[in-house]
């Protein structure tokens, strides 16, 4: 209820990574170290910066050493970035990121496009990621994506998320989050989902990173909030997709998550405004509109 909630949301600003890389614009190094001063202007205090995949596959992302090299450090801000493999967990490391984040798909098919590897692989891959950046004194963060619908099987059963969950459970990541990658989870599936996954990994943080595809976004975000889910991926604009996922569109925005959960109470330390700003501003810088709408519309004085 208005006012009487003090608890605080975390928001993991995702647009710097998974944002641009499905973007159609190619913005430069300069502009994506811009993006992010402007970000932690806006009271930002954890982003996704970088990752460190086979630039071939994500060209847009094949510079993720300069960007980490160009990042204010003395501001507090825990930078994380993507690695899938031995190989990007290394470079992560020597970038100096803060958080390693893995990836494991909650479908076969979709896990073989996105990463060219089963789920038991993508799970034994994590495994060494984990060993690495922890053995660096590195928080580690573990996804389990397209929970709610699969691109290429559609439905994925819940018990095979579980399962999942389970197995990486076990490498007791510091955060592990559930991911509607192609925006079609609605809030009951998404309650009973994480009501599954606390059960399955006591003790660990979740994470909840949610598209808004066919505008269930942040009812969804409702939905584990009320499962006691406090941190949630947000893109600034609502920017971005998957590369790998056929028509899946923007990330939900964080000026739209920050409006609603505000709204609700909660502080996240964000500054809507700014936030506003920055987005118009890299409306800008993309030579296109992005799609959150309380940009669009404002915030509102609760
Ligand atoms: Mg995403």
């Amino acid at each position: 209820m208005l006012g009487c909630v003090t608890e605080s949301i975390q928001i993991v600003e995702v647009a710097p990574r998974d944002g641009l890389q499905a973007d159609p614009a190619d913005l430069s190094t300069a502009q994506k170290v811009d993006l992010i001063e402007r970000l932690i202007a806006a009271g930002h205090c954890r982003i996704e910066a970088a990752s460190f995949v086979n630039p071939a596959a994500v060209p847009k992302m094949a510079d993720g050493d300069a960007v980490m090299a160009g990042v204010p450090r003395s501001s507090g801000v825990s930078y994380s970035a993507l690695a899938l493999n031995a190989r990007g967990v290394q470079r992560a490391i020597a970038a100096g990121v803060d958080e390693v984040c893995g990836v494991v798909v909650a479908s076969e098919t979709f896990s073989q496009a996105n990463q060219r590897a089963t789920i038991a692989e993508s799970v034994q891959r994590w495994r060494a990621i984990s060993d690495a950046a922890r053995a660096a004194g590195i928080k580690t963060a573990v996804t389990v994506s397209a929970v709610c619908g699969c691109p290429y099987e559609g439905r994925v059963d819940s018990g095979r998320v579980l399962d999942i969950v389970s197995d990486l459970a076990d490498t007791q990541p510091d955060e592990l989050a559930l991911a509607d990658t192609i925006g079609a989870g609605v809030p009951t599936q998404v309650g009973a989902l994480f009501a599954g996954v606390a059960q399955r990994a006591p003790g660990i943080a979740l994470r909840g990173h949610f598209h808004n595809t066919r505008n269930t976004a942040l009812a969804n975000i409702a939905a584990a909030i009320d499962e006691g889910v406090r941190i949630f991926d947000s893109s600034l604009g609502g920017v971005g997709g998957c590369p790998f996922a056929p028509r899946a569109t923007g990330n939900v925005a964080t000026e739209d998550v920050v409006y609603l959960v505000h709204g609700m109470g909660y502080d996240t330390g964000l500054d809507l405004d700014a936030l506003i700003d920055a987005s118009t501003w890299l409306e800008t810088q993309l030579g296109h509109g992005v799609p959150s709408l309380v940009a669009k519309a404002g915030g509102f004085p609760h």
